[in-house]
């Protein structure tokens, strides 16, 4: 974002608008260490949902200008601005986009904590009901291209015939591969 060097600990109520910079020198405090940096790494990610800690590397370079304040951790840092200025975090650290839900289960503004990935059959992104789910329905999944038939003949189709269209009524608690 700015390659300023660090600067001394900002008062909130001299913060006109959003400076990444300064809620990560304010929030590291003045002469951080190293665990300090670590905790506050750890601190940033879960607040977005991010699976690694910014690290303290990263955080150093930033801090040295070496490293510019990425994408991620400009959100994190909004979302503790936000809640400095008293609103909640998620505000500042979510972004509103669209999203297709079914009418009723999805309320609107709902926080989505999971990440959406692709269904390899439609090639439409979804965000998964269970951990382990590839395809987004059950009409996708059995669509998926069919691995090599087994040299022995035993037929993956007549396999496949024992899962009927009553698939896609039932609760699908078991998408996953
Ligand atoms: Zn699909």
């Amino acid at each position: 974002m700015d390659n300023t060097p660090p600067k001394a600990p900002v008062g909130l109520q001299t913060l006109k608008t959003f400076d990444p910079r300064a809620v990560l020198v304010r929030l590291l405090g003045p002469e951080p260490t190293k665990g300090r940096i670590r905790t506050v790494g750890v601190q940033l990610a879960s607040l977005i949902i991010r699976p690694a800690p910014f690290t303290t590397g990263y955080v150093y370079n930033i801090l040295s200008g070496k490293q510019n304040i990425g994408a991620p951790l400009a959100q994190a840092l909004r979302g503790v601005w936000v809640a400095q200025n008293g609103g909640h975090p998620i505000s500042g650290a979510f972004d509103p986009i669209d999203v297709y839900a079914v009418a009723g289960t999805v309320e609107p503004a709902s926080l989505i904590l999971a990440r959406s990935r692709r269904c390899p059959t439609c090639l439409i992104p979804f965000v998964p009901r269970v951990p382990n789910q590839r395809y987004c329905n059950h009409v996708c999944k059995r669509r998926r291209p069919k691995a090599p038939p087994p040299p022995q003949g035993s037929s993956a189709a007549g396999m496949e015939s024992t899962e009927g269209d009553g698939a896609l009524l039932s609760e699908g608690e078991n998408d996953g591969e």
